[in-house]
């Protein structure tokens, strides 16, 4: 398999190395090729220490980024997970690889379209690929054991904790339009328990209840 060693080393020093533990996600990150989510012209450099452009003036999310927000869903193998932000698709393998069933949203059809066809190829036969609004989550498939939304969203929308279990987990980048926080809540019986991790910055979350189109 090409870029086998670039893909073993991003392991070891961005993610081992800076604290990633859960040797579950270590292993998907090991072996999903990220190579294959971006642009011909960019496969070199997917194993970088960094974000890279997809089209359309959106991003595919640094590895460390990735590892960090895949961690703290706590996944064990049984979840039903929903992503808002598929993107290039790659953070839909990763979580394919680690839980029952995907569903991912994208606004933007033709990345929608690119990142279906790539899970496909690679049979990732667990995600659903779904072009929609993500801001108003996915009622129909709900409750989630786990929301992981990778954009950044002006504050947190009520229809997550509505649509996940009683201890499912959200993983949300909140706060300005070019400075955020990740944070980690967790729905339980009476109410949520939120941890804040580290910061970091995101595309915009656009959609009815995120930032306006205009706005950004
Ligand atoms: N998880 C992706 C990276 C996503 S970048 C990956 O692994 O490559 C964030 C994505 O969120 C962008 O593609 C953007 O178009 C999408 N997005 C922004 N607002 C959205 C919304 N309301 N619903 C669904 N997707 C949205």
């Amino acid at each position: 398999m090409a870029y086998e060693k670039e893909r073993s080393e991003m392991v070891e020093y961005q993610l081992r190395d800076r604290g990633i533990k859960d040797e579950r996600v270590l292993a998907a990150m090991e072996s999903v090729p990220r190579h294959l989510f971006v642009d011909e012209y960019l496969q070199s450099k997917a194993y970088d220490d960094g974000a890279l452009p997809i089209g359309e003036g959106q991003t595919i999310s640094q590895p460390y980024m990735v590892a960090v927000m895949t961690e703290l869903l706590e996944l064990k193998g049984d979840e039903k997970i929903l992503e808002v932000g598929t993107g290039s698709g790659y953070q839909a393998a990763v979580l394919s690889m680690l839980a029952a069933e995907v569903f991912t949203i994208e606004r933007i059809q033709p990345l929608s379209l690119r990142a279906r066809g790539v899970l496909k190829q690679l049979n990732y036969t667990n995600v659903h690929v779904i072009v929609s609004d993500g801001t108003v989550g996915l009622p129909e498939h709900s409750p989630y054991d786990g929301i992981i939304v990778t954009a950044a969203a002006p504050h947190i929308p009520q229809q997550y904790i509505e649509q996940l279990k009683v201890n499912g987990r959200l993983v949300i980048p909140v706060g300005s339009r070019y400075s955020q926080t990740l944070y980690k809540i967790k729905k339980t019986a009476t109410g949520i328990s939120s941890l804040i991790s580290t910061p970091c910055v995101f595309v915009p979350l656009i959609g009815k209840d995120g930032w306006d189109e205009k706005e950004v």
